[in-house]
């Protein structure tokens, strides 16, 4: 993806253009795993951020809608956009996760409309807010 791209997603979701926003949305975009607030840190550790600002970022991004988060095994979150489809980073909400399980790696899956729709029905009295489909196996470069 090109560097003026960047810019024009956040402006696009009306968030303001900060260092820290598009440095954030670069490492998710060019990520093709969903990723730890640790491991963003990581990455960007020789432009020193500070953790609280990246926090602040990733939860002003899921709440936008530019990044979605993804529960590990363990329970703590990752973040992830689709960056497949750059001209509408807008996540659809009926994607699988594929969780590999030699490394923990999660990968967003693209999945075709509807086929999340294969629950029987719903049960009285549950309300569903949101569907997830959890693929598990081995990636490509533990094979
Ligand atoms: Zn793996
Ligand atoms: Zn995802």
């Amino acid at each position: 993806m090109k560097s003026e791209a960047i810019p024009a997603i956040l402006k696009k979701y009306k968030l303001k253009v900060t260092p820290v926003r598009i440095a954030v949305l670069r490492v998710l975009i060019d990520s093709d795993t969903a990723m730890s607030h640790a491991d963003i840190a990581q990455l960007l550790s020789d432009q020193h951020f500070d953790k609280v600002t990246l926090y602040r970022t990733l939860s002003h991004f899921t709440e936008k809608g530019i990044v979605h988060k993804v529960a590990t095994e363990d329970r703590s979150w990752l973040y992830a956009v689709l960056a497949e489809n750059n001209a509408d980073i807008a996540t659809d909400k009926t994607h699988a996760h594929f969780i590999c399980d030699d490394c923990d790696k999660i990968f967003c899956f693209p999945i075709d409309e509807g086929s999340g729709q294969s629950v029987k029905s719903m049960k009285k009295g549950f309300l569903v807010k949101e569907l997830e489909i959890r693929l598990h196996g081995v990636c490509p470069s533990c094979q």
